[in-house]
């Protein structure tokens, strides 16, 4: 182990997993002074699940290869441009082991010229983005934290290493990693550095559309996306134009006790943690600045708000650079939301055609319901047990035999044409309507019937 001269430690042990200690001992062993850093060090400190282990070294990347291939661990040379090795010890947990450097100029707000190694751990923890996320842990010697790091976990705060607006320029994505970390983690920002996050927010121009929505997803996945989207509404709003509007607008009904954004942070908050839900949840009302209407009464309404956030949603999605099937799905959850669904064969079998006789897509929209409910005013908030009984009718629709998507009818689109409908959009739209048919029980879901109902259709 290195003598460190003069440097001041907290004496703190923190449990390492055994692969994260194997590539530590062979390092030691090999001379190089080892630490672990970064969110491990930081999730440790507070007590949560241990994730991936970063080693932060001053041995060049090619001695910290020699040294783990010498012990037989697999090594990848995954960024060895910036110093970082990949190492993995037991053939399924992999750590990174970075050498000490400092980052050069970034011309474009994202990617550093070039590095520089540096041979101080100091300089090293000094690059990094927060306070927390720059502790460095040592067993033997304990805790290095030269920025107060683990003082600002205590007082779960997020703090800018450095001078925050200096920290922003050299990387905007920085701007958004705060707002995911205050999702994640239930943290406050500092002052200064959410001042300086809305001085520079413009910057994030600069930053891949890719890495913006990582640290969104990363936000909306969070414990605590209320409190986040209430906090850095206004630098969000940077990369969601959408919640300009939404911030502020009133809701002067019965049901709501919030303005639009905080009912969405709200959502988000109650929303099941599923990507897609999620999502849903933060775009379900931002169709309502746009329908807002007051009766005489003064009562607002927001009539046809569900497809206007529909379409909002589309936007969203396709600046998010999600995929296509995502967005659909997005859209056409939405666009059902504020629908009634009651627990009924009938009605559960509808809007198992109304999503595409997509079980899965139904159990999300009743997600959304469910988020919705919850986050509205006290007395309105309840319905989440109506929710319940339509899954418990939806799990008996597909425990039995009966149809909710056109693939399951009796007949195909061929049989259709069979009796001389000319191919196109017309075979289609008399399936949707035997469907129909078939649903509202007017019609059985066998050949003949439907055959003859095709015949009564083609002739009318
Ligand atoms: P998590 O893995 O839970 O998202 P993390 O803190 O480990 O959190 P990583 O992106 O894995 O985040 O980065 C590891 C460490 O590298 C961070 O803790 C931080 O010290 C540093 N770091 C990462 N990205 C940046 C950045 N954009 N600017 C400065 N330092 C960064
Ligand atoms: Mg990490």
């Amino acid at each position: 182990m290195k003598y460190h001269d003069g440097m001041e430690g907290l004496p703190l042990h923190i449990s390492v997993p055994s692969f994260g200690m194997d590539v530590f001992h062979v390092l030691d062993a090999a001379g190089a002074d080892a630490w672990f850093v970064g969110g491990f060090v930081r999730d440790a400190l507070m007590g949560r699940a241990a994730h991936d282990v970063d080693i932060a070294t001053d041995a060049p990347w090619q001695d910290v290869q020699a040294a783990c291939v010498a012990a037989g661990f697999k090594t990848y040379e995954t960024g060895v441009k910036h110093g970082t090795l990949t190492v993995v010890p037991d053939g399924t947990h992999a750590v990174e082991v970075t050498t000490f450097r400092t980052d050069g100029i970034y011309l474009d707000g994202r990617h550093p010229e070039s590095v520089e190694f540096v041979s101080s751990l100091e300089e090293d923890l000094a690059r990094r983005d927060f306070t927390m996320n720059a502790i460095a842990y040592q067993p033997g010697f304990g805790i290095f934290d030269p920025f107060d790091g683990a003082g600002d976990i205590e007082r779960k705060l997020i703090r800018v290493v450095g001078e925050p607006e200096e920290r922003f320029r050299e990387d905007a994505l920085r701007i958004l990693r705060a707002c995911r970390f205050a999702s994640q983690l239930g943290f406050r920002i500092d002052g200064d550095t959410l001042c300086a996050m809305n001085t520079c927010k413009h910057l994030m121009g600069s930053v891949s559309q890719e890495r913006k929505t990582h640290e969104l997803d990363g936000l909306l996945m969070g414990d605590f996306p209320h409190d986040a989207i209430m906090m850095t509404a206004d630098v969000l709003s940077y990369v969601l134009p959408e919640l300009v509007a939404m911030n502020g607008c009133e809701q002067q009904t019965k049901y709501h006790c919030f303005d639009v954004l905080e009912h969405t942070a709200w959502a988000v908050q109650h929303a099941e943690r599923d990507r897609l839900v999620r999502w849903a949840a933060l775009c379900h009302d931002m169709g309502k600045p746009a329908s807002a209407f007051f009766a005489p009464d003064g009562t607002e309404h927001f009539y046809g708000h569900a497809l206007v956030s529909a379409q909002l949603a589309r936007g969203v999605a396709r600046r998010m650079l999600m995929s296509q099937a995502f967005a659909d799905d997005l859209a056409l959850m939405i666009s059902l939301h504020s629908e009634k669904i009651a627990p009924t064969l009938k009605c559960v079998r509808r809007f198992l055609a109304k999503v595409g006789g997509r079980p899965e897509l139904l159990r999300a929209l009743l997600h959304l319901k469910r988020a919705d409910l919850a986050a509205h005013a006290p007395e309105y908030a309840k319905g989440a047990e109506l929710m319940d009984e339509v899954e418990d009718v939806l799990d008996q629709v597909l425990a039995e035999d009966a149809a909710y998507s056109v693939s399951m009818l009796a007949i195909s689109g061929s049989d259709v044409m069979d009796t001389g409908v000319p191919q196109g959009p017309d075979v289609g739209r008399m399936l949707e309507t035997l469907l129909e048919d078939v649903i509202e029980e007017r019609l059985p879901n066998e050949r003949h019937a439907l055959l003859a109902r095709v015949r009564s259709l083609r002739d009318a």
